[in-house]
């Protein structure tokens, strides 16, 4: 190449760390970054020396990318970079107009040199850039905290620099990992719980349960807006919408009110695990936190994920509430989970629920049920919505 040229630099971590899957985690990345991008004016996506770089046109609509890139697991952070040749003068030149674009008192060279072969140390580069830098803008050299750090990565046939670190969600690439299947209700909690298992790399399904006509329909459409919200993280997703008032009928006429809770979250993982089966879902994923409702001590927890054996990842357990919401206000979804709505338990809650479930009582009182035939009525009048990003 014989010009300098603007691009963004993508970092990501982690995929570094897996070995012989590391080609299939980076093709993943730039397949993703291609889908988010769809439909924008913008160069090709290219995977180089353990970067992702995407090229610009003059017309590409910078603040739009930015927005995209922010939100795809397996980046940890991005720049806005100029590509330039190695050579010395080139760099100098280039990083002195990287610095002039801010406005600083103090700042930092940080050199990484990832081609050996370069005639001059990390620590030389550094030092002669900065002296250039320093003579030319009124501004210090300070090597901890400064108000700029001006980047310099030199690889194997070109140098990067660039002076704004912005930070990605990082994590694993969506389509990397397996799939899961989400328990989401349009409470504050499943969504979050969702987002962390999608930036691990799972893909998810969701699966929601409405109490209609009992409740009105907006449990159903708040649900709905979370799916879509969540499919810009993994660009497409299924929601199951089972019908439950039959089976909350039944258990309501038929069982202690304080089992209630906990009988019909059996309920609802016995065919949460019914749908994960069909569909090759490996887990389930809901968004308990220990000891933030009755029904969320470990003693019903141990209760409820009895009658499944897959296994139930709850990435919320040792969170707080305040964390839950910070974590709804990042992603997008707060707004969308404090709309009024009602649940489908919240309108069958009893007074006093259970504690601590006796597992005993447990069986005793499930044996008493009959609702094998509503189950399977269930599972027939069950809607599948799919939605794509
Ligand atoms: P959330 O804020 O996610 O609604 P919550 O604090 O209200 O959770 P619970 O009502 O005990 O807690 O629900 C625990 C978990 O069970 C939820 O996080 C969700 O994964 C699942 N769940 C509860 N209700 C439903 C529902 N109607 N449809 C699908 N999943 C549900
Ligand atoms: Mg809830």
């Amino acid at each position: 190449m014989n010009d300098t040229e603007n691009l963004i630099l993508i970092h990501y971590h982690e995929i570094g760390l897996k070995g012989k899957n590391r080609g299939r985690f980076e093709r993943q990345l730039q397949s993703n970054i291609n889908r988010a991008l769809k439909g924008l004016s913008r160069g090709p996506v290219q995977r180089l020396y353990g970067r992702i770089i995407l090229k610009l046109k003059p017309d590409s609509p910078i603040g739009v990318i930015r927005d995209r890139l922010t939100g795809i697991s397996g980046i940890a952070n991005f720049s806005e970079a100029i590509r330039v040749p190695k050579e010395i003068e080139i760099i100098r030149e280039t990083a002195w107009a990287v610095a002039q674009k801010a406005t600083f008192e103090s700042f930092r060279i940080t050199t990484k040199r990832g081609d050996k072969s370069f005639p001059m140390l990390s620590e030389e580069v550094n030092r002669d850039v900065g002296a250039y830098i320093q003579e030319r803008l009124n501004a210090r050299v300070q090597l901890v905290g400064p108000d700029l750090t001006c980047y310099i990565e030199i690889t194997q046939e070109d140098v990067f620099i660039y002076a704004e670190k912005v930070s990605g969600p990082g994590g694993l690439p969506v389509g990397t990992g397996e799939r899961a299947l989400s328990l989401l209700s349009s409470g504050l909690d499943s969504p979050v719980a969702s987002y962390k298992m999608i930036k691990r790399g799972v893909r998810l399904s969701f699966v929601h349960f409405h109490s209609q006509p009992y409740t009105n329909r907006n449990s159903q459409r708040n649900t709905e807006e979370l799916v879509r919200l969540l499919t810009q993280y993994q660009f497409k997703s299924t929601l199951y919408l089972v019908p439950f008032v039959e089976i909350q009928r039944h258990i309501m006429r038929n069982a202690p009110e304080n089992y209630r809770v906990i009988l019909y979250r059996r309920f609802m993982f016995r065919i949460a695990e019914t749908q994960a089966n069909q569909e090759g879902a490996l887990a389930l994923v809901t968004g308990e936190s220990v000891g933030q409702v009755a029904s969320q001590t470990l003693a019903n927890i141990k209760a409820i994920e009895e009658v499944t054996l897959l296994p139930v990842l709850r990435p919320l357990a040792g969170d707080n509430k305040d964390e839950i919401i910070d974590e709804a206000r990042r992603i997008g979804t707060y707004d969308i989970s404090i709309e009024p709505y009602e649940d489908c338990c919240s309108v069958f809650v009893p007074k006093h629920p259970e504690t601590r479930a006796d597992l005993e009582k447990v069986h005793k009182i499930e044996a008493e049920l009959e609702l094998d035939e509503i189950l399977r009525q269930t599972l027939r009048q069950t809607e599948v919505k799919t939605f794509k990003l």
